[in-house]
């Protein structure tokens, strides 16, 4: 690599001049020019000016283990010498996929034990998408194809996770969304609760709506129901412990599949290897990518249940759809090094009993006292801290600015990288964070609060 040839300006223009980011506003980011992150080690990133920050986001909420594994670069490197590239196509397979299935399938909760391969929590919920529209096709029933999902969830950008996510202002980029997608309330109690309603009442009421959204359009139309356990994009909205439960009971009565993204919640971040486990409940089929890898290698893995699975092989021949990197060995093998460090270190257990709660009393303590805060809540290691200009009413600095962007930009000045999302703070940092960690953390966030105010 010779970016060291390059001084950070002269990056900055070439990327400006080259480059388009996702999600990204360029006319801003050509103005400011780019933070350009060169290396990485343990919990912190460093930028080409060898400024160091501690990572609050895990990357984009994948970097479970943290940076700087030998091991996983290591599993990689024998791996490309090895076999770097064949198919899973054309009835092939190579070791590393076979051997993660059975991994995954070990770990995956009850009646999921089928595996399919992508690079992206985006196709893994196309594949998921055209899995379960598949399937009642092959059960007699093509006319059961809509899709349930809510308003600001987070289900990718390609054209059908663009569709199945519930953000407006991707829609109006959308130039003609996937059909028979409808989007229900989502599960958000400090904006949606009613006055005197407890949290249980309200996770039965935001349950309800999906209800009436298969009765609307008649359970005989309606294929499944679709959700992050955890909103992770939208804000990290937590649902009362009464939602999934309610929503899987519903899901069972009117014989509608229950499909849940577990693109972030995947491999440890609520403190079971998965937030099904978290929230009891067992789904028909779980997306999950990012900290498969810990982001080392881009891989997803659409988790299928087994009635799902037992259609498809019965009755389906041959299933066309697939990917050139479906099961790409390279990733495979980076993967069950990962899941291997994850079990190892005992970082799902120490999410559970350690580090999780820590976090949550700490951002309690240290945090949702100040003037600027409307809330905190966490799950696991996984985090939001609700920015109000009115503690009492919740009244926001939406939509005339948000304060977010503003206490995130002291933040990233504090050493501390985390994210803004509309008016709400996010924080998604590595598994492997410690007391300590943790500690750093709060306080550099309290000063960029403080600054902020
Ligand atoms: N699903 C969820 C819940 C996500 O958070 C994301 C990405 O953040 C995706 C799907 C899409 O994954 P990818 O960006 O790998 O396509």
């Amino acid at each position: 690599m010779t970016y060291q040839n390059y001084s950070l300006k002269q990056l900055q223009q070439i990327d400006a001049a080259h480059h388009l980011h996702p999600f990204t506003d360029h006319k801003e980011l050509r103005e400011a020019g780019s933070r350009i992150i060169t290396h990485a080690n343990g919990p912190f990133i460093y930028d080409a000016d060898g400024t160091e920050i501690l990572d609050g986001m895990a990357g984009l909420w994948c970097v479970n283990v943290g940076y700087g594994r030998d091991e996983l670069a290591e599993a990689a490197y024998t791996q490309m010498k090895e076999l770097p590239y064949y198919n899973s196509f054309f009835k092939c397979s190579t070791p590393t996929p076979v051997l993660l299935s059975k991994k995954l399938a070990e770990l995956a909760p009850r009646g999921v034990s089928q595996v399919f391969y992508g690079s992206s929590g985006s196709e893994a919920n196309d594949t998921a998408l055209r899995l379960v529209r598949h399937y009642w096709a092959l059960e007699g029933k093509p006319e059961k194809n809509r899709i349930i999902s809510r308003k600001m969830g987070y289900h990718g950008s390609t054209i059908a996770g663009t569709s199945l996510g519930g953000m407006e202002p991707m829609h109006k980029q959308l130039g003609g969304a996937v059909p028979n997608i409808v989007h229900v309330m989502m599960p958000y109690a400090y904006e949606l609760a009613l006055p005197g309603e407890s949290d249980h009442d309200f996770g039965l009421r935001a349950a309800k709506a999906v209800e009436d959204a298969i009765l609307e359009a008649g359970a005989d139309k309606v294929a499944a129901f679709i959700g992050e356990p955890v909103m992770g994009a939208g804000g990290v909205k937590i649902p009362p412990m009464s939602y999934w439960p309610e929503v899987q009971r519903i899901c069972r009565k009117y014989d509608v599949l229950l499909m849940l993204d577990e693109v972030i919640t995947g491999y440890g971040r609520t403190g079971e290897w998965f937030a099904a486990q978290t929230f009891g409940i067992e789904p028909d089929t779980i997306t999950t990518a990012k900290a498969l890898t810990s982001g080392y290698q881009p891989l997803s893995a659409l988790l299928v249940g087994d009635r799902i699975a037992a259609t498809l092989v019965e009755k389906g021949g041959e299933f066309y759809h697939g990917y050139t990197y479906s099961g790409h060995p390279v990733a495979c093998a980076v993967a069950l090094k990962n899941l291997e460090i994850i079990e190892r270190e005992g970082l799902v257990d120490r999410v559970k009993n350690d580090t999780g709660p820590y976090f949550a009393q700490a951002l309690q303590e240290r945090i949702a006292g100040h003037n600027l805060v409307g809330e905190v809540r966490s799950i696991g290691l996984m985090g939001a801290i609700e920015i109000v200009k009115d503690k009492a009413t919740k009244e926001r600095y939406l939509p005339s600015g948000s304060a977010a962007v503003v206490v995130r930009d002291h933040a990233i000045a504090q050493g501390m990288m985390l994210r803004a999302t509309g008016d709400t703070m996010i924080l998604s940092p590595p598994l492997i964070w410690t007391r300590e960690t943790i500690d750093m953390a709060c306080e550099r966030i309290a000063k960029a609060l403080d600054l902020a105010e």
